[in-house]
């Protein structure tokens, strides 16, 4: 990565996007029933069809608090994984964190929105003798209660997107913790449940009712800054219906009260608000957040 991670400042919380390398996936899957004349514009795909995604965990720092949300995807996918993802980990989330000179040892926790391992993997690492271990040894890690029971259930509509290794060798170090429906998890970063895209997926929001900016970290409810119409649903996503509904409801709240949305697998945007025009979302880059190559 050229330079230091872009930030911003929300109420006490300072956010700056990192970043665990790249990844593609099938435009069709990405973008569902939306037709491909519509989303090639948008996301243009290769000759295989797959399209580039981000993944871009976020760190949050204030007194004392140093949080990475959204841990990445991680280095320890074999051969075949690295292939059929075409991961690209030129920079990670650990050689993102280093840039702003921290080392593993210096975060204290670690939040998950759900347990897919495109979002979960890079909180695990191999550690000297090849065995998986947490990489961040002091962390409390958090996710949602049924996203660690999915990611453990090997269910055979579900386990795609799911390796229960992730969250066993968490719990295994005693340093997994779940939350449930809508929590503070610490002061000022809240999780609120909005299934769909799985069962137990969460966005979390920071600042919300503290003065100044409240900014929303979108998980893969809004995927990336081209996904904002309620209808624009994943084929990944598991209850169609109740997606549209936590979209709808979410989407509305951040509109109407000006939050500032968060990306994980945007490939240009980490940050950009989204605007209410007539029946539709119109998204708004906030300027400093360009793409920065690795
Ligand atoms: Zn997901």
């Amino acid at each position: 990565m050229n330079g230091k991670p872009l930030a911003v400042q929300v109420g006490p919380w300072r956010i700056s996007a990192l970043l665990d390398g790249r990844m593609r996936l099938d435009g069709g899957g990405m973008w569902g029933v939306v037709p491909k004349a519509l989303w090639q514009r948008l996301t243009p795909a290769a000759e295989d069809n797959t399209i580039e995604l981000a993944l871009r965990p976020f760190l949050l720092e204030r007194e004392g608090l140093k949080v990475v949300l959204e841990p990445g995807i991680g280095g320890h996918l074999d051969a075949k994984w690295t292939e059929i993802y075409a991961l690209d980990r030129a920079t990670t989330l650990e050689s993102s964190l280093r840039a702003l000179g921290l080392a593993p040892a210096d975060i204290t926790h670690v939040v998950a929105s759900h347990c897919h391992f495109d979002h979960i993997g890079g909180w695990i690492t191999r550690a000297a003798r090849g065995e998986l271990a947490p990489l961040f040894p002091r962390a409390e890690h958090w996710a949602p209660r049924s996203e660690i029971a999915a990611a453990k259930a090997h269910d055979p509509v579900r386990k795609g997107g799911y390796r229960a290794e992730d969250v066993l060798v968490i719990e295994r170090a005693g340093l997994l913790r779940a939350y449930t429906g809508d929590q503070e998890l610490l002061p000022g970063l809240l999780a609120h449940e909005a299934a769909g895209h799985s069962d137990g997926v969460s966005v979390l929001t920071v600042n919300e009712s503290g003065p100044g900016e409240t900014a929303i970290f979108w998980a893969d409810v809004v995927p990336t800054s081209h996904h904002i119409q309620p209808s624009y649903i994943m084929a990944y996503d598991l209850d169609v219906p109740r997606s549209f509904a936590s979209r709808s409801k979410w989407l509305t709240r951040a509109a109407a009260e000006g939050w500032l949305g968060l990306f994980y697998h945007d490939r240009e945007h980490a940050f950009g608000r989204v605007r209410a025009v007539g029946e539709r979302y119109v998204f708004e880059p906030r300027l400093e957040s360009g793409f920065v190559r690795a």
